[in-house]
């Protein structure tokens, strides 16, 4: 599972020339460590494998997966939009040089408020509500609005991360979505997009078929009804990534050929102009660019099972504790040798389920061995907390040998921060 610009180096990890154990050294752990080529890499596999076959591909990074602004920059440099999924999103993506014209907002449970910032900063918004479009027409009328159909075929690693069911609180049904876009019309918007964004973690393409089929069946009854030509037709994200050494990964071009050419017929077929193509992945763009680096604190023999306790946890890396995610793990310095023993991998917080791996086969360990657990760069950071009072780690960014800070370790005055005794409890 160590792929490049991961590397063995005598034994030892590197990503992209730098040492793992010399940036532990440097920097402490738990620590994450984004490699930059990796990101770039995979924004260019997948745009390439779908602008060769559709010219007017667009692809919106999800920043939700991994906010940090330089990972966001690199994104923006290789040519990205953002799918924003609060004010804060739209906020550091327009720090990060982002045109508003360039972000899309696609809210949930949106408050007046989160209308009226998206507003006031320019950003496309897609609708999510009738709701939504009723309080946001009081206010102003945009040029360009989206609506978020639920198409009712779900798909994803997890029941949490399927988006896209009969009973799921995202998006609008047809009838619905038809009496939005005919609201927005008549108010004076002018340019319309049409959004779908089914689930998470989906390594085959036939549920993106399936759903784009209905989509397409919407953008054309609106058509048909409300004489509305959709500018763009947004796909969304999910697509996965292997997390167990025996998954593949997917064949992007072999999923980039049946989609688009599913896409062009239909469109061709239904009469729907020339719409771009947009997609929105978070996780198949940065969760293999990043790992986080975790030291061994304590090795524990009970008379049931070995466990390693590590010094990063569910605070740390969510996922594990979350969804049963599996995230594979290798000893930085210790590559060399051979799987020996099983170890249950916890965390160092006080809760039971705060466990990253069960039984996991590893060489024999020590207490100062580094892991690192790969697969971190998606849902990663972005989910940490600093629940039991630990602040959250530091991110480290590499290309070519070079490696910077692009986050600093929190403190125990970042615990603090904001807090303030009630005056009646000051002494
Ligand atoms: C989370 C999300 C995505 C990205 O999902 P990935 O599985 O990371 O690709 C895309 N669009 C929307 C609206 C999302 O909420």
């Amino acid at each position: 599972m160590i792929k490049t610009p991961m590397e063995n180096v005598n034994g030892e990890l590197y990503i992209d020339g730098v040492s793992t154990i010399k940036l532990v050294e440097e920097y402490g752990t738990p620590l994450y460590v984004i490699s930059e080529k990796r990101i770039r890499e995979n924004y260019r596999r997948l745009f390439d494998a779908f602008q060769k076959r559709y010219t007017k591909v667009r692809i919106l990074y999800s920043a939700k997966a991994n906010t940090n602004i330089s990972v966001l920059k690199i994104l923006k440099s290789e040519g990205a939009w953002i799918d924003a999924v609060s004010p804060g999103e739209i906020y550091i993506s327009l720090e990060a040089g982002f045109l508003p014209s360039q972000i899309l907002y696609t809210g949930t449970s949106v408050s007046e408020w989160e209308i009226e910032y998206a507003l006031e900063k320019g950003v496309t918004i897609n609708i999510d509500s009738l709701s939504q479009i009723k309080k946001m027409l009081k206010k102003k009328t945009p040029s360009t609005i989206s609506v978020r159909i639920n198409t009712e075929v779900g798909a994803g690693h997890h029941e949490y991360t399927i988006t896209a069911t009969k009973a799921s609180k995202f998006g609008v049904d047809e009838k619905t979505a038809l009496k939005i876009y005919d609201m927005a019309k008549k108010a004076g918007v002018r340019n319309f997009g049409i959004h779908m964004h089914i689930g998470s973690g989906i390594m085959e393409v036939t549920p993106f078929i399936k759903s784009t089929e209905k989509l397409l069946e919407t953008a054309k009854k609106v058509q048909e009804e409300l004489g509305i030509i959709f500018s763009f037709i947004d796909l969304g994200g999910g697509i996965g990534v292997p997390y167990k050494p025996e998954e593949k990964e997917v064949d992007i071009e072999d999923f980039a050929s049946k989609l688009v050419e599913f896409f062009k017929g239909k469109v061709e077929d239904l009469s729907l102009g020339q719409p771009e193509l947009w997609l929105e992945p978070g996780r198949y763009l940065v969760a293999d660019a990043c790992i986080l680096l975790t030291k061994v604190n304590v090795i524990k023999r009970t008379p049931y099972r070995i466990f390693a306790g590590v010094d990063a946890g569910f605070n740390t890396l969510i996922r594990p504790a979350m969804y049963g995610s599996y995230h594979h793990m290798v000893v930085a310095n210790k590559l060399k040798e051979e799987p020996a023993e099983k170890y249950d991998i916890v965390g160092p917080l006080c809760e039971s389920g705060d466990i990253l791996a069960k039984d996991r086969l590893l060489p024999i360990l020590s207490e100062g061995d580094v892991l690192a657990i790969l697969n971190a760069g998606a849902y990663g950071y972005s989910m940490s907390s600093q629940y039991n009072s630990r602040p959250r780690p530091a991110e480290i960014l590499v290309m070519n040998g070079r490696y910077e800070i692009v986050r600093e370790r929190e403190t125990f005055q970042d615990l603090m921060r904001g807090q303030r005794v009630a005056s009646w409890l000051k002494a």
